[in-house]
């Protein structure tokens, strides 16, 4: 059965999209532990980062370098951390997470957003990725 992941890559369910190539897709996390809170994956689904073969890992990691670049330029923060870990969904996905303090990267403190704050969200992240990969 595919996977949440890949229903959203195919439309099946609505995502707010922020990147998007070829081989990957980047979209705000639905219970972001921050603003901003984005997920990369491969289109490819593939559960286990490591189980990723060695050129698309490093394909993704570029992918998600840019988005992150993107993610600071617009979003209030210190810096913009990441992690791998997929105990929900097992669909390969790299979190990027606006860290103003270390309860934003536990997973255990968590925002909510209005429809209006993620799609304005989204919208800045996307201008600004796009800015960057002309
Ligand atoms: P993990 O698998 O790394 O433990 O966590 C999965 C992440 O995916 C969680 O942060 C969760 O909020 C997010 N997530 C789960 N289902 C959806 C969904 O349908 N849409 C979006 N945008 N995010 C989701």
């Amino acid at each position: 059965m595919a996977s949440i992941f890949t229903k959203i890559v195919n439309g099946e369910i609505p995502s707010y999209k922020v990147a998007e190539t070829e081989e990957f897709y980047a979209f705000l996390d639905i219970n972001p532990n921050a603003e901003g809170h984005t997920l990369c994956i491969p289109k490819k689904e593939v559960d286990k980062i490591w189980d990723l073969d060695e050129a698309l890992y490093n394909r993704l990691m570029t992918f998600s370098r840019k988005v992150a670049l993107a993610i600071e330029s617009v979003v209030p923060c210190k810096r913009v951390g990441m992690s791998v870990i997929g105990l929900e969904v097992p669909h390969v996905h790299v979190h990027l997470i606006p860290l103003n303090k270390m309860a934003d990267a536990t997973f255990q403190s968590k925002v909510t957003l209005e429809k209006e704050a993620f799609e304005a969200l989204s919208q800045k992240i996307t201008r600004a990725y796009l800015a960057s990969n002309k």
